[in-house]
């Protein structure tokens, strides 16, 4: 019987009424294979999978999975490419960023064009996207794994630096909808500003705690982190109505005022002694947005920050954050301000001798441009020396990994990112917010 059952080569005979059997457990055999085996086999049919299957095949179990080349898993879309155009784009808070953008920088005193501030804009965000994280994120501890550009710094809060790369972007009016693409010149890859964007809100959402704040690596809350992150949701939110970005937005700004101290702005951290004048400048400004996109703001909280701000600024040597901070949300500063900030206009004007600023730059500009008329003479002057001084420090060869970006001053926090980040916001300033924004104040 038993040549009658089975052959030298292997393979199985049997004979009579047994044949059906045989047949019905081969093909239950095909059917479960799918099920157990590599799944990327199951979705394509290739040569190797016929001959699996065919009749010559050994019977082996559990059969060998086919030699194929994995399919790659498809990127995960996320809830942002569930586009929202409907919600229509209609706040002019953040107009000259789109459609009057090259009005408002032939106003300001802004130039076009490869050597031009625009230039300079554009070369910026270029670098950012090609050192962005696979996560999405913007982080000092690496650049994407380039090794050809210097200034790391491990201990840089990645919601900070995420937060700075997309304000960057925002700031110039790119959104998470925006489909350009372009070839870049040091990593030939076809990328897009879109992608970039919408995967760096993927991130910040994704790191966003349940109470609507953010914890650094280390556990703790870094509200300067928390205020930029507050300003970056409020900004995707109010420059595409995305409801995307509602919730997160409006929940970040209710954790950013719960934060603030009784004794008026907010510290760097939830438990720190004292205020900070930086992170008081930026949760003011991320409250303006949030004023802008229609949320509650707590006019108590903001009454308490200009008060401490008020005191800082009498002992404070600079502080063109403060500045801007008041102009931005309150109204009644707007006469005084003129007098602080062309005082600093006149001991700050940067010059090509001097170490990069990037933050003392950043809240100058801004507290000067929304200050003063732009004929006014110190801002010309203010403005052609920063632009010259910006322009001509930032690495311009297009075929160097380095292009676009800025080297950090040493032992600066953030390092080259975040002073990359913070150069491409202050030449942003023609068009980021409307120029004289006193009106309507917080107060
Ligand atoms: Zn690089």
């Amino acid at each position: 019987m038993r040549g009658c059952w089975g052959r030298r080569d292997g393979s199985w005979v049997l004979p009579g009424t047994l044949l059906a059997v045989q047949t019905a457990a081969f093909l239950w055999v095909c059917l479960q294979y799918p099920l157990r085996g590599n799944p990327a086999a199951c979705s394509v049919s290739t040569a190797s999978e016929v001959r699996l299957n065919s009749r010559r095949a050994p019977m082996i179990w559990p059969p060998p999975p086919p030699e194929l080349t994995p399919i790659p898993t498809p990127p995960d879309p996320g809830p942002l490419d569930d586009e929202l155009e409907a919600g229509s784009w209609d706040n002019s808070f953040f107009q000259d960023r789109f459609g009057g953008r090259r009005n408002a920088v032939a106003r300001g005193g802004g130039t076009q064009g490869p050597g031009g501030t625009e230039g300079a804009v554009c070369a910026g965000l270029r670098w950012l996207t090609r050192h962005q994280a696979d996560d999405g994120s913007w982080t000092g501890r690496e650049f994407n794994g380039c090794l050809g550009c210097a200034g790391l710094d491990p201990d840089a809060d990645p919601v900070e630096t995420t937060a700075l790369g997309l304000l960057a972007f925002l700031g110039a009016g790119y959104t998470h909808v925006a489909r350009e693409t372009y070839v870049d010149a040091v990593s030939g890859k076809t990328v897009s500003w879109g992608e970039t964007i919408r995967n760096a809100l993927r991130w910040l959402l994704k790191h966003q705690d349940p109470d609507g704040g953010f914890s650094s690596p280390s556990g703790s809350r870094n509200l300067r982190a928390e205020a930029i992150a507050a300003l970056a949701l409020g900004e995707a939110y109010g420059t595409t109505n995305s409801l995307l970005f509602h919730s997160a937005a409006a929940r970040c700004i209710a954790a950013l005022t719960s934060a603030s101290r009784s004794e008026g702005g907010w510290g760097t951290s939830v438990h720190a002694a004292t205020g900070d004048m930086a992170t008081t400048a930026w949760a003011l400004c991320a409250l303006r947005v949030g004023r802008a996109n229609g949320f509650t703001i707590e006019k108590a909280a903001v009454g308490r920050a200009h008060q401490w701000l008020d005191l800082e600024m009498k002992s404070a040597d600079r502080s063109a954050e403060a500045l801007f901070a008041h102009i931005l949300t309150d109204s009644e500063w707007c006469t005084d301000s003129i007098v602080h900030t062309l005082r600093i206009a006149k001991t700050d004007a940067p010059s090509a001798p001097d170490p990069m600023e990037p933050e003392l730059w950043h809240w100058t500009t801004l507290a000067l441009f929304h200050a003063t008329a732009p004929d006014r003479p110190e801002w010309r002057d203010w403005n052609e020396r920063l632009t010259s001084r910006m322009v001509r420090a930032q690495v311009r060869n297009a075929e160097d990994c380095p292009a676009g970006s800025w080297a950090a001053p040493e032992d600066y926090p953030g390092g080259r990112l975040r002073a990359t980040a913070l150069n491409i916001l202050t030449l942003e300033t023609y068009y980021r917010y409307p120029r004289r924004l006193c009106a309507p104040a917080l107060r």
